[in-house]
């Protein structure tokens, strides 16, 4: 069945993949961002078919709008990527608080099908591997500026589930460490853009801490498919996904790959963690996620594996910015 989707945040690197998925299915697709990070070039593809607009969540009235007109509303506008948020953490709050609310608010309003997009930040530090949707939350203070992307986040959360407890339409998914074609190449919210950057210039790739941290990357063909499923199947409704590939890498080990996959002449560099972010950062040591409940319910695996995706970035990579 066609249908009207509204995809906040579909400039972005992962609602632009989004937007072209739903788009082929042959969705009538709007979208709303405010370029911040995301950009109209992400939308080449998508453009002809689709009602792009300009604008802000935290534009109330443009919300409503926008969501009155809709069926499907997938929420992905946020201000996204561990650095940012530790550069700017007003902004990034009251984006992720503010913006959020009035998405949901509008949905719910108008009684609209709606899925919230949340991140594997939600864990915080857990030490439990892998990490189930029903886990407990392991943060640190207030005073580190890194625990208040989890905590909006958690909000968002709590609002979307609150409304699925009345009955409402919601769906919550939580990225594992996306990547793959459109990430920011300043390596903005990535280490995967980052250490691609540096090692096509021939730089020294930045290894913080010893390496040894780990991370499961997910190819974004494999986060837009499963995000689409949460969104759209009816036994989605009111549960959360760890959207995610369950296969663990180190940072170093990344390092090594992406240096052999381009056949660079860098060599990995050790920065602190202090050095990049500050003082009083902490870093998420592992992060694995449960991926039972997508694949039972929304018959979800991950597909792409890490050589595979990396070798299509690299390719997007060269062909974009050759
Ligand atoms: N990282 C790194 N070098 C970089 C960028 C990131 O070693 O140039 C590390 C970062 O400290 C973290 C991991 O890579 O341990 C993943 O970082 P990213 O910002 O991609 O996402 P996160 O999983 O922390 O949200």
């Amino acid at each position: 069945m066609v249908m009207r989707m509204l995809v906040t945040g579909g400039a972005g690197y992962i609602g632009s993949h989004l937007v072209d998925r739903l788009v082929h299915l042959g969705h009538n697709v709007s979208v709303i961002d405010n370029l911040s990070t995301g950009s109209l070039q992400n939308l080449h593809g998508a453009q002809p078919h689709i009602e792009f607009v300009e604008g802000s969540i935290l534009d109330e009235a443009l919300v409503e709008r926008l969501v009155r007109d809709t069926d499907v509303v997938f929420h992905l506008a946020a201000a996204v990527g561990v650095g940012h948020i530790v550069e700017k953490p007003l902004a990034s709050l009251i984006t992720n608080v503010r913006g959020a609310e009035h998405v949901i608010g509008a949905a719910m309003a108008y009684d609209k099908r709606l899925l919230v997009a949340s991140t594997s930040e939600i864990y915080g530090k857990t030490k439990k591997m892998p990490m189930s949707e029903d886990d407990d939350r392991v943060l640190g203070s207030t005073t580190i500026a890194r625990w208040g992307y989890s905590t909006a986040k958690a909000i968002d959360e709590h609002l979307a589930l609150a409304h699925a407890a009345e009955g409402r339409r919601v769906s919550v998914v939580r990225y594992f460490n996306s990547y793959g074609p459109r990430l920011d190449p300043r390596g903005y919210g990535s280490v995967v853009a980052n250490l691609m950057r540096q090692a096509l210039n021939n730089e020294p790739l930045t290894v913080h801490g010893d390496g040894t941290q780990t991370r499961c990357f997910t190819y974004v063909t494999d986060t837009v498919e499963c995000t689409v499923r949460a969104g759209l199947d009816d036994g989605a409704q009111g549960l959360v996904f760890n959207v995610g590939n369950d296969r663990e890498t180190t940072i170093l080990e990344l390092a090594r790959k992406i240096i052999a996959l381009t056949g660079s002449r860098s060599d990995v560099s050790f920065v602190s963690y202090e050095a990049r972010y500050g003082k009083g950062f902490e870093d998420t040591v592992r992060r694995v996620p449960d991926v039972r409940r997508a694949r039972d319910v929304l018959n979800f695996s991950a597909r792409v594996d890490l050589d595979e995706g990396l070798q299509r970035t690299l390719t997007w990579w060269r062909e974009t910015y050759a």
